[in-house]
């Protein structure tokens, strides 16, 4: 999950989520798909299931000194949260009832603010020592500059039909931040030149997974044994594990073995 901080800003009263580590799974993808999907923090939507409010549920904002991120560039109000010098910023948890966020989906929600990333493919998908260890170039850096979006309730929670009007966040659990450099045409030009196929995997992975499914011919399930090599291979490497499932299927059906495991 990527790690989160809530902000309640008093000089302006506005929110804002704010992004300080991006986790490597959105890394992956970053490098994989050319946008970097953030996740969301459950906690403040945890308490919306459908229609219905569940009371019980708050949510803790860190009340601060100052203007947000997003005032103090449009209106160059009193910056002094960008201090970084403690005593200058009061935080003290405020308790906020789950009357507020309000239902309404039109409503403007807290800002979400995505730090930039910048890196190369490589080393986007976790894979930087494996290209230094065969002395392949790491082609072009992607950069997903720093953003400040402003969507509104809807957009947030992901509500069906909210999201269409800002195609910097889309629903499914997670928010998505464009503005790469590199354009999806180029992504597959780099991802060829560097032998990742679409799921991520260099071409020495799958010649190792190919070695595998062969050794092991004959074997019924070979589930325990491919969880141990995401586990030692690829999870550090950001990959996530559904990914490499995918892939490890799709070898054993070219290679002639039926993929599915047993219950
Ligand atoms: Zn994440
Ligand atoms: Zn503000």
């Amino acid at each position: 999950m990527c790690k989160h901080e809530l902000y309640h800003f008093q000089a302006c009263n506005h929110f804002g989520i704010e992004i300080h580590e991006v986790c490597s799974g959105a890394l992956f993808t970053s490098g994989l798909k050319g946008y970097l999907p953030i996740c969301k923090p459950d906690k403040i939507f945890r308490h919306f299931t459908g229609d219905e409010i569940h009371l019980t549920v708050t949510v803790l904002w860190h009340d601060i000194d100052g203007a947000c991120r997003e005032c103090v560039e449009k209106h160059h109000m009193d910056d002094t949260i960008y201090q970084t010098d403690e005593v200058h910023r009061s935080i003290h948890p405020a308790a906020i009832k789950a009357s507020h966020p309000p239902l309404d989906p039109l409503a403007r929600g807290p800002y979400v603010f995505v730090p930039r990333i910048a890196g190369s493919v490589f080393r986007l998908i976790g894979a930087g020592q494996i290209a230094r260890d065969h002395w392949w170039a790491e082609g072009p850096t992607i950069v997903f500059p720093q953003t400040v979006l402003r969507p509104t309730w809807g957009q947030l929670r992901g509500q069906p039909g909210a999201a269409a009007a800002a195609d910097k966040l889309e629903v499914r659990g997670q928010w998505k931040a464009s503005g790469t450099e590199v354009d999806a045409e180029e992504l597959d030009d780099l991802h060829g030149l560097l032998g990742i196929s679409e799921k991520g995997m260099t071409r020495q992975d799958i010649t190792d997974i190919m070695a595998e499914i062969q050794f092991n011919q004959g074997l019924e399930s070979l589930g325990a044994k491919w969880a141990q090599m995401w586990a030692s291979s690829f999870a550090g490497r950001g990959m996530p594990s559904e990914l490499f499932n995918e892939t490890v299927e799709e070898l054993m059906v070219r290679a002639g073995i039926d993929g599915e495991e047993e219950d």
